[in-house]
Formats: structure tokens, sequence, C-alpha cells
């Protein structure tokens, strides 16, 4: 009775197509990639403005009604997955650029706007939005600030957070806390943004936010390189940053399994043959596009002559470019190599990577239901990924491959979740990353912000 009551009430704030019931919520998913398994829900919901979501978050809240939050549906920890009990709040109807602001160089823009269509809007003004990262074409600029999204380009510009000068939000009592602030220097008192930022929903519903752009490069240069050991890939990222002026804004390590799999029957290009343990993708930004190409091109002659690296291809033309870059993008080419795959997103000191992935990777090949090991990453802030493939689909081998990967974290002050979130699916494995203490103030923090645990419950804490 209660949730006809709930329907009955949203009817009244909500038009026609912005209420979805019965068969209409089968018509939609819970994720970008699972377009075979329809939406369990009681309703979705569609607003478009920030009264509306206050709206109906206040009638939630009155009929205990739990709701989670829809953005782009890229996460990779099942974030958005659904129950037939809750109701959907999609933000993709609030995709609206408010405004940019080209002398203080920020954007003003709803949460559903997709984040690739921020970057375009600010590179027609000349200014740079530096988040880049796979699902940018999918991605909700709400779902990456609610997810803390990272990406290519985390060691030259940092995370969303620092991206991030305002923000809107609706807490899980309808109430509105809007701070649209466009200014670096803020002091006083708490900075309440950051508890939104990265909490993936859990403690109010983004629904509009003020971004930090930056002048947008003038060059865009890069190489592909392959490296003997791990030891030298450190050597290669220490000598690019201190030799590239500044410019160095990408350097991507991709393992020999991985760069095989990513080019063996594909239509990618293959810039170097597949005889070297360690590829690396680097990326220079600059404002001097002849000199800029030809510092870096110095510098890897140089590696070259060092025998830092062993060998390496300039991108000569924007096609070249993009080509080289798409072996790092396209990583949807590793998870259709098997039947079943787990997902990966971890932290560990710089200096440790090549010995703990191998040793990772030793006890997976132990594994007989494991089939594929792909492992890849940002290697400049310390963040691997791993795409592991399986052929069978059960709950005993999926937490035998969680144990080993997450197992050196606590020892070595790593994170399970460098950029990706906790989500649904790491919420077990909290503790390899956080102490006792830390989760307690993380649950005291939710019941405060959310004492009926309704906004995106399940999702990080309880
Ligand atoms: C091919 C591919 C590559 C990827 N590469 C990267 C990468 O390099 N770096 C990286 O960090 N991530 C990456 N991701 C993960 C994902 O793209 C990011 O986490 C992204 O920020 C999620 O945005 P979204 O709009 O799709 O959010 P969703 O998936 O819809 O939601 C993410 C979480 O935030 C909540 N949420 C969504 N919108 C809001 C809102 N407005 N207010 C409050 N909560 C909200 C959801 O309930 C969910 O818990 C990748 C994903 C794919 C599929």
């Amino acid at each position: 009775m209660g949730k006809d009551n709930l329907i009955e009430e949203l009817k009244s704030i909500l038009k026609e197509n912005q209420l979805l019931i019965k068969d209409d919520v089968l018509t939609r998913f819970s994720h970008i990639w699972k377009t075979n398994e329809p939406l369990q829900a009681i309703a979705v919901t569609l607003p478009r403005t920030t009264k509306e979501v206050s709206e109906i978050v206040r009638l939630c809240s009155k009929y205990d009604q739990q709701i989670i939050i829809h953005g782009g549906l890229t996460n990779l920890v099942g974030g958005t997955e659904t129950q037939k009990n809750q109701l959907v709040i999609s933000l993709e109807k609030m995709n609206l650029i408010e405004e940019i602001d080209s002398q203080s160089k920020t954007i003003t823009a709803q949460s559903g706007v997709i984040v690739e269509n921020l970057i375009n809007a600010a590179a027609e003004k000349e200014l740079l939005l530096p988040l880049n990262f796979g699902a940018k074409g999918s991605a909700q600029i709400g779902g990456a600030v609610s997810a803390n999204a990272g990406g290519l380009r985390v060691f030259r510009y940092g995370m969303t957070r620092q991206m991030v000068l305002g923000l809107e939000v609706v807490l899980p009592d309808g109430t509105i806390i809007s701070s649209l602030k466009k200014i670096i220097k803020d002091n006083s008192g708490y900075d309440l943004k950051q508890l939104f930022i990265g909490s993936e929903g859990t403690l109010g519903i983004v629904t509009r936010v003020v971004l930090r752009l930056q002048e947008a490069p003038k060059s865009r240069s890069s190489a592909f390189v392959a490296v003997k050991s791990y030891e030298k890939v450190v050597k290669l990222l220490k000598y690019l940053e201190s030799e590239l002026s500044g410019n160095l804004s990408g350097f991507e390590l991709i393992w020999k399994r991985t760069y095989k799999a990513m080019t063996e029957s594909t239509e990618l290009i293959k810039p170097l043959s597949d005889d070297y343990e360690y590829y690396v993708l680097i990326e220079s930004l600059g404002s001097q596009p002849k000199e800029d190409y030809e510092l870096l091109e110095l510098h890897i002659e140089k590696s070259l002559e060092k025998e830092i690296i062993e060998d390496a291809v300039m991108a000569k033309t924007e096609k070249e470019l993009h080509q080289i870059w798409q072996i790092r993008e396209d990583v949807a080419i590793l998870a259709s190599k098997a039947k079943f795959d787990q997902h990966f997103d971890i932290s560990i000191p710089i200096s440790l990577i090549g010995k703990i992935i191998n040793s990772i990777i030793t006890e997976l090949e132990n594994i007989k239901e494991v089939k594929t090991i792909f492992p890849f990453g940002h290697v400049a802030d310390g963040n691997i990924h791993f795409i592991i493939g399986r052929d069978i689909d059960n709950s005993e081998i999926i937490d035998i491959i969680n144990s080993i990967v997450y197992s050196p974290l606590k020892k070595h002050k790593g994170s399970l979740s460098a950029e990706h979130g906790v989500g649904l699916h790491k919420k077990k494995y909290l503790q390899t990353s956080r102490s006792e203490e830390e989760i307690k103030l993380m649950e005291q923090i939710k019941i405060m912000f959310d004492p009926k645990n309704i906004l995106n419950p399940g999702r990080i804490v309880f």
C-alpha cells in the first residue's frame, strides 16, 4: 500500500515521461555492459531539476523507500545494481551545461552531463577539462564526482576531486546543500564537498557541479616504448619527469601478456614486436608543437642510448597517436577473452609494483579455472588494473582470486580501490585497505547523513 501511495505522490510532482513503472522499468538496465538483463525496480524517476530531485528524495524518506542513483552506468563495482523493491533516480535528463567562465576558468553543469560533452565544450573555449578515462563517452559528471574518477592524466592534473570547486547536493532527507563556488581557496571551515566526492552516492545526490579548467595545451606528443625490466620502467619515469619540463602527462604501463592479447587477432596495430617484458605509452602535453615533439623524441633517443629502453616508436600523425592510445584504451578486448571476468584496480607503492604483480600472477597461474591474467595501469600513480578471466562462474573461485589480489595490500599499505570505488563488489574486502577505526568512522558518517539508510544502501559500509 505504501509503495502505491508513493507512486501516486510521485505522479503529482513528475511528468509522465519522468516516471517509469511496471513494464517501462524493464526497458532499462543497471549497467552499460549488461544489455540482456532488464532493470529490477519499483520505478525509475527522471528529474530535470534539483528541486525535483529534492522532492523525490523527500517522498522516499517519508515512505522509507530505498533509492539507487543512476548516472552513466559505467562503474565497475556494482554501484548501480538494483533490487526489485528499490527506486531509481536517474540523472540523465539533468544534462545542461550552464556556464563556461573563461576568465575564472570554470565550467558549471548539471550532474547528468556526459563527461566527454564537458571536455568538448571546454575545448571550444580553448580550455581543458583534464578528466580522461575510457568511459568518458558514457559516464556523467555526477557519476565521475561521486566515484572520484581518475584515469589517464592523474599524475599531472589529479583525480576528479582536484577539479571540483563547487557542488550542489541533495541529502537523504531532501535538503539541498548548494555551494556552487568558483573559488580555488576556501578555508572557511570544513570542506564539506569532499565528503560527497568519492562517496559513491551514499551520502547525497550530486545535482550540479563547478569544475576547474586549465589552459588547453597546444601540443600533444606520444611515444610507445619497450622496456626490459620493471626497475627500468621506474628509471624511465624518473628520467622523463625530470627532462620534459613538466610536460609529461601520461605514463601507462602494459605487461607483455596484455600487449599480446590486445594486438593478436584484433584490429589494433602492433607498433613494436611482442618480444619485450613491458611496454609504456608516454604522453607529453605542452605549448609548442614542434619543440615539444622534438624534446620528447630527443629523450626517447637518449633513453635508448642509455639502455633504459629497448625499442621505441614516436606517433608522427594524429592517426598514429590515436592508434597507439587505442592499445591502452580499448580494454573491453581484454574482458572479451574469457567467458567471465573480474576487474581489479589496486594501488601499491610504485617501487613495489613489479615484484608484487609478478607474485600475484604466479599465484593466479596455479588456479586452473583462471584462463587469462591481464595487468596494465597508471604506473606513475601506483595504480594497476587487472582483468582476470575465468571459464566458470563460481563464487568460491571468485573469492580465491580476490584474496590473492588483495592479500599484499595490508602489509604494503596499498588500496583495493585506486579509482573505481568500493560499491557492492568490494565491500567485503574493505578491511584490506582501511583500519577497523576508519571503517567505524565511515559507518558513523553514513548514519549521521542517512539514518534510515535509504540512499544507495549496501555500498561501501552498509
Ligand atoms: C571502459 C571503462 C573504462 C573505465 N576507466 C576508468 C578509469 O580509467 N578511471 C576511473 O576512475 N574509472 C574508470 N571507469 C569506471 C567508471 O567509468 C567511473 O567510475 C565513472 O566515474 C562512473 O560514472 P557514471 O556516470 O557511469 O556513474 P555510474 O556508474 O552511473 O555510478 C557510479 C556510482 O555513483 C553513483 N552516482 C551516479 N551518479 C550520481 C550522482 N549524480 N550523485 C550521487 N551519486 C551518483 C551511483 O549510484 C554509483 O554508486 C571505467 C569504466 C569503463 C566501463
